[in-house]
């Protein structure tokens, strides 16, 4: 028999569970060994080794493997067949160095592969989702792979279910099984037995992994897991963070082919360039130029740039978690430094959620309470009179407010924690506050139903049973309210006049203006039959309002900075609420998101009424939207980015993950979020708060300029190295001094070392520079614009030109001063590693070299010296004037090429600041 068709009451027999206590912990390994863990396969991570010998695949070395077999076959061919051993082993040196180069290489890949995996598994870790589940007697949240066969589950609307179970208790259930059976509508749910035979979309006691609550409340138990479940059946692997690769990383695969074809064809042309100056097709002249082809080829490839931009954004991604932004793929990182629009929910991210009732207005009268947060203790006093009769005048108001309310308050050591939503909670200190408690009442009346709160309706109800006599208690926004109701009760009778009614709107509105959130309780008896069978609209019709709430909800402090910070950066920043109109304009002044008293404020129910074409006229100048349902959201954001905003929106409940999906960056609460707007968004909050976001904006326009600035040197570093081989090849022409024409500017060792380590090991430390100082100045970039655009290319050719140029006159000038080629070359070499090592602290400025700190990045100045004191060394320790092909210098010559190699930067960079020059 299959589950569905077996009474709750078997199903918990055949499980051994106690409904009461869930399972136990040594239940739970037992279930765990027999029926395995509750995940689906994943994707298996390639072994180390693997991932080492990746590092071999790259075109670069696979280009020096071919070097290591011509040196190879060079010093065989001179030992051998030339007799030659010192020109023999010269080759095998150069063999044994380039292979030592390449392992070095390798490992610096390998390591940077494993620190982004480590990154990418530990925010796939913080990405995992939870659920509620009965153990020990508690109920507790726990990772959705810990779930076992057996365990009770508890899930609420907006929650997946995450294994397949069989509902044994359920509370207006409804859910979507739209991945399993097609079907978009939500299905609603019961603990009935069904009989017959029943398609999966039919077995409605029945929740299936994967699937999402809608509406209500269910309690489960699990009868499948992992691949077991309905899903597992039809699915293959499942990725938890998405890993595809993000816009910018498929602009610098694209760049690196393009520059790796003119490498191709600079190499093909020294060939054929070789070969012409010699006169003649022979194995000489081909081998002649073969070494500087290869130098050039090494020189050309900006080999590191996939490798190192895809780390820089697994480690920005990491960061940006540290500071509680939890990004889901890596295309966010990038898309988030471009956000031009950012809209907020209110309640809990702009605000505290730290509610207290601090006025109520019931039966006719006014009640200020005194007591901030959720102690229950405080005052309440009608005019002045704390009486319990004067209070007693309230009482309807006050049942309705502590009934139809799903919260509780824990002490703790004198400490008070709210258990539920922080509006409910109010309201439960509130009725504390005079000695009405939930519990208490319950003890002679009956809780029979409960619909549940949505942000559409905007109300929540419950009906309780007292005797025979059956009441609906109904409570939400106070404008929702009273087109629900028929009057207002005052002095223990229903008005229903329209003077009372504007009255209480007034009342209402008054509050709000206060910044108050604002919650209206209505009553009315109902039939048993009503009870049990009416429906929502049926029920929450012709009710009698007895009182409204005014409740505290104070702005964080913090925010106001942040709203600063975003409006200088050109991010406008607009509040969505589902609160009051009011409320929320009087929140927004208070937190500058707008500065005027009477700034426009749109309702959702007139934008119910606008066509896409008039609501896509109001978004540019509203920064408030109030009474708003998710629905409206997707509206909003389509408008805004018809004018290309890069558009950034938040939301915590189920109706609002489709919001978030369209949004270029949609952003889930992690505290308060349910589990399915977590799934959709791109951003997680860790912390609620709406300074994360600014702090993630600004950590995405950091780590996109870094790496624009890596690019930008690698780039113009690369040019240089080709400049100085190029221009050596086509002007070098006749013998200087000691040194015979064709002698090649740099040797390919030499330019090995510098592509590989002088060069790399400081630019990759510019994807992890600080943010520059003006980056919250500028507005953001636009997301169409290349990273090479704005004048980055000029700047790169022609930085790239001088620094090429320079390496070529300083070789030419120590050939003329009479210098052997090692030593010339050596000089060619030095100029080319110190002119690099200025650059880049020119590169890590959007500006210029003297609008940053050059002191900031440590881990780049360290670099620097690494790199400075190592190129120095192999020009003077014997065994790499052997390999590389250098020789130690004078003193003073060192210390002019130090000097000398800082001018194409010093000039430029100088003219530059001077007169405001764009173009390099
Ligand atoms: P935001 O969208 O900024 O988070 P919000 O929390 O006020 O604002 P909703 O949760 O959609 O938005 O609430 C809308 C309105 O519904 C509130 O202003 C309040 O009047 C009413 N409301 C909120 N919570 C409840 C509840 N638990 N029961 C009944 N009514 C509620």
């Amino acid at each position: 028999m299959k589950f569905y068709q077996q009474s709750k009451d078997k199903i918990i027999e055949q499980f051994n569970v106690d409904i009461q206590n869930g399972l136990t912990d040594e239940q739970v390994s037992q279930q765990r060994d027999e029926f395995g863990e509750n995940k689906l396969p994943e994707k298996k991570e390639d072994p180390y080794w693997k991932v080492f010998l990746k590092n071999f695949k790259e075109p670069i070395v696979i280009v020096l493997m071919g070097a290591i077999v011509l040196s190879l076959l060079s010093s065989f061919y001179s030992i051998q067949i030339e007799g030659n051993m010192e020109s023999g082993m010269e080759s095998l040196y150069e063999a044994i160095a380039i292979f030592v180069l390449i392992l070095i290489n390798a490992f610096l890949g390998f390591w940077q592969e494993i620190s982004a995996r480590k990154s990418l598994n530990a925010l796939k870790e913080m990405n995992t989702r939870h659920t509620t589940v009965l153990r020990n007697g508690q109920w507790e949240t726990i990772p959705v792979n810990e779930l076992v066969v057996g365990d009770v589950v508890s899930n609420t609307v907006g929650d997946f279910v995450e294994a397949d179970v069989r509902w044994v208790d359920t509370n207006e259930l409804q859910v979507i099984e739209a991945h399993l059976t097609g079907e978009a509508d939500a299905i609603e749910k019961d603990t009935k037995v069904i009989n017959e035979d029943a398609e999966l979309g039919d077995q409605t006691n029945m929740g299936f992994s994967g699937s999402t609550v809608s509406n209500g409340q269910g309690t489960g138990v699990v009868v499948a897991v992992g691949q077991d479940t309905e899903l597992g059946n039809i699915a293959q692997m499942i990725e938890s963070v998405e890993t595809k690769p993000s816009p910018l990383q498929n602009t610098v695969n694209k760049l690196t082919k393009t520059l790796m074809f003119v490498a191709g064809g600079v190499v093909v042309f020294t060939i054929v360039a070789g070969i012409i100056q010699a006169g003649e097709l022979s194995f000489d002249s081909i081998a002649s130029v073969l070494s500087t082809s290869i130098a050039l080829a090494v020189a050309s490839i900006p080999d590191a740039l996939p490798a190192v931009l895809s780390i820089v954004l697994t480690i920005g991604a990491s960061k940006m978690a540290k500071d509680k932004g939890l990004i889901k793929s890596l295309s966010s990182v990038e898309t988030l430094g471009a956000t031009s629009y950012i809209a907020s929910d209110k309640t809990g991210t702009l605000t505290k959620n730290e509610m207290t009732v601090v006025q109520y207005h019931a039966n006719g009268q006014d009640y200020k309470v005194t007591g901030l947060g959720y102690k229950p203790e405080g005052e309440i006093k009608n005019n002045g009179d704390s009486s319990d009769s004067s209070v007693e005048k309230s009482r309807n108001f006050l049942l309705g407010a502590v009934l139809c309310n799903e919260s509780a308050i824990q002490e703790n050591n004198g400490e008070y924690q709210p258990l539920g939503t922080p509006t409910e909670v109010a309201l439960t200190v509130l009725g504390r506050k005079v000695g009405i408690s939930r519990e208490e009442l319950l003890e002679n009346k009956e809780l029979i139903r409960t619909l549940p709160f949505s942000s559409s309706r905007k109300m929540m109800s419950v009906v309780v049973k007292e005797g025979d006599k059956y009441t609906l208690y109904t409570k939400g926004a106070p404008d929702v309210l009273v087109n629900h109701s028929y009057g207002i009760l005052k002095n223990d009778q229903v008005d229903t006049s329209e003077q009372e009614r504007t009255n209480f709107l007034t009342t209402v509105d008054e509050y709000a203006e206060g910044a108050l959130r604002t919650l209206a309780v209505g009553q009315k008896e109902i039939s048993e039959d009503e009870a049990t069978n009416g429906t929502v609209e049926t029920l929450e019709e012709d009710l009698v309002i007895t009182g409204v709430a005014g409740i505290i909800d104070p702005a964080r402090e913090e925010v106001k900075e942040s709203v600063r910070i975003l409006h200088n950066a050109q991010v406008e920043v607009v509040m969505i609420t589902g609160d009051h109109e009011k409320t929320a304009r009087a929140i927004a002044q208070e937190l500058g998101i707008v500065k005027d008293k009477n700034a426009p404020v749109i309702r959702g129910a007139e934008i119910e009424e606008m066509t896409d074409e008039e609501l896509f006229e109001k978004v540019k100048d509203t920064n408030v939207y109030a009474r708003v349902s998710p629905e409206h959201k997707q509206r909003i954001v389509k408008q805004l980015q018809k004018y290309g905003q890069i558009t950034a929106m938040t939301g915590d409940g189920v109706n609002d993950a489709p919001a978030l999906r369209i949004a270029d960056i949609g952003i889930a609460m992690g505290i308060t979020g349910t589990e399915v707007t977590k799934d959709s968004s791109d951003l997680v909050l860790l912390d609620d708060k709406f300074t994360t976001i600014e702090r993630a904006v600004e950590n995405g326009r950091t780590i996109y300029g870094n790496i624009k600035n890596f690019i930008r040197h690698e780039i113009t570093t690369n040019v240089a190295e080709v400049l100085s081989i190029l221009i050596g090849l086509l002007f070098f022409t006749q013998t200087v001094g000691h040194i015979p024409a064709a002698t090649p500017t740099l040797t390919a060792l030499m330019v090995l070392w510098v592509n590989m380590i002088s060069d790399a090991v400081p630019s990759f430390s510019l994807g992890y520079d600080v943010a520059e100082k003006n980056i919250m100045d500028d507005g953001p970039r636009d997301p169409n614009e290349s990273i090479l655009a704005n004048y980055t290319w000029s700047r790169v050719l022609i930085r790239g030109f001088f620094m090429g140029l320079l390496v070529y006159v300083a070789f030419l000038w120590a050939a003329h001063e009479g210098m052997a080629a090692d030593q010339a070359q050596t000089v060619a070499f030095l100029t080319l590693v110190y002119g690099q090592l200025w650059h880049v602290f020119d590169a890590r400025s959007s500006k210029t070299l003297f609008r940053r700190n050059p002191f900031e990045n440590k881990y780049l100045v360290a670099a620097v010296l690494f790199a400075g004191i190592s190129s120095f060394l192999v020009t003077i320790i014997p065994f790499f004037n052997l390999v590389m092909g250098t020789a130690p210098l004078e003193g003073s010559v060192y210390l002019m090429v130090l000097f000398i190699s800082a001018l194409p930067t010093l000039i430029l960079s100088g003219i530059k600041e001077l007169f405001g020059i764009k173009i390099w």
